[in-house]
């Protein structure tokens, strides 16, 4: 058996930046600080920044004064941002750059007139953020399905912006679906830099793999298209949380296993993941 690490692995930027942040205001003010949702998705982070003294919670409201209260990496709403600014809190924003930059893309077209279509996945905090900044009409459309069946208004102009973590092939397809039926579409739906380097990765492991195993959380966005887009190009994906889901019968058949990882998930989950693959090719007769 052939094992294959995949060229681009570990954190991103933004959830990097959003750790280092938290970690710098547990040593400042020392523990509790909370954290507004989780910090990231992925639960081996979380359990570590709950074993540190960080607590997570729904909702601004109903903490002690002077309390550190940090935003995740997936930004928040407006109305979210003002209600925490309106309490006695220390608010540490650690919304990745990128995500804001979309925030504030989709503010400034819904400014200009233009009816904002974000495509995204329903309920997820970036775009529960992103959409709670734009003021004028929106609409959340979440694969090619809703591109297809969406009414539009004559009269009204459109826009269409991006999650940061969807699939580029799904963006790219439903763009060329609203193309075909807006006259003037403006086009500012993309994924960010690090997942689009992540899918490409990806793609090209897949590519020489009959089995990709994909570390990281089931409810990270980003982790669950790697695990698409490997099956696209043909090989079998799993998504594991750890080392100990890592098991013979897992790989039985696998001539070239492939490792990749979410965004957020950590480079020690990677080699665990590695090293536990790595012992089962080792072992096989
Ligand atoms: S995936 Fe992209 S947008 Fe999301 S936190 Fe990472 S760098 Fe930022």
């Amino acid at each position: 058996m052939e094992v294959i690490l995949c060229s681009i692995t570990g954190f991103c930027s933004g959830v990097r930046n959003a750790l280092n942040r938290t970690m710098d205001e547990l040593k400042r003010h020392g523990a509790p600080v909370f954290i507004l949702h989780d910090l990231v998705h992925n639960e081996s982070v979380v359990n570590d920044l709950l074993s540190r003294g960080a607590k997570i919670v729904d909702e601004p409201e109903g903490l002690p004064p002077g309390a550190t209260l940090i935003f995740s990496a997936h930004g928040v709403s407006e109305e979210v941002e003002a209600r925490a600014k309106a309490l006695p809190l220390n608010i540490v924003d650690a919304t990745c750059p990128l995500v804001r930059k979309v925030q504030e893309r989709g503010a400034e077209l819904s400014e200009k007139g233009y009816v904002v279509l974000l495509f995204g996945k329903a309920g997820h905090r970036e775009v529960e953020g992103i959409l709670g900044r734009i003021h004028g009409e929106k609409h959340l459309l979440t694969n090619e399905e809703d591109a297809r069946g969406f009414k539009l208004v004559p009269g009204r102009t459109y826009a269409c912006i991006s999650q940061t973590t969807m699939n580029s092939g799904v963006i790219a397809e439903m763009t060329a679906i609203l193309r075909e039926k807006i006259p003037g579409l403006v086009e500012s739906a993309s994924v960010c830099r690090a997942t689009q380097k992540r899918q490409d990765a990806v793609r090209e492991l897949a590519s020489k793999c009959d089995l990709v195993l994909v570390a990281g959380s089931a409810h990270s966005s980003n982790t669950r298209r790697l695990c698409e887009i490997a099956v696209a190009q043909g090989a079998r994906a799993e998504l594991v949380s750890g080392p100990e889901a890592v098991t013979p019968e897992l790989l039985r058949g696998a001539k070239h296993v492939g490792v990749t990882s979410g965004a957020s998930a950590p480079d020690d989950l990677v080699h665990g993941i590695l090293n536990a693959v790595t012992r089962i090719a080792a072992s096989e007769p």
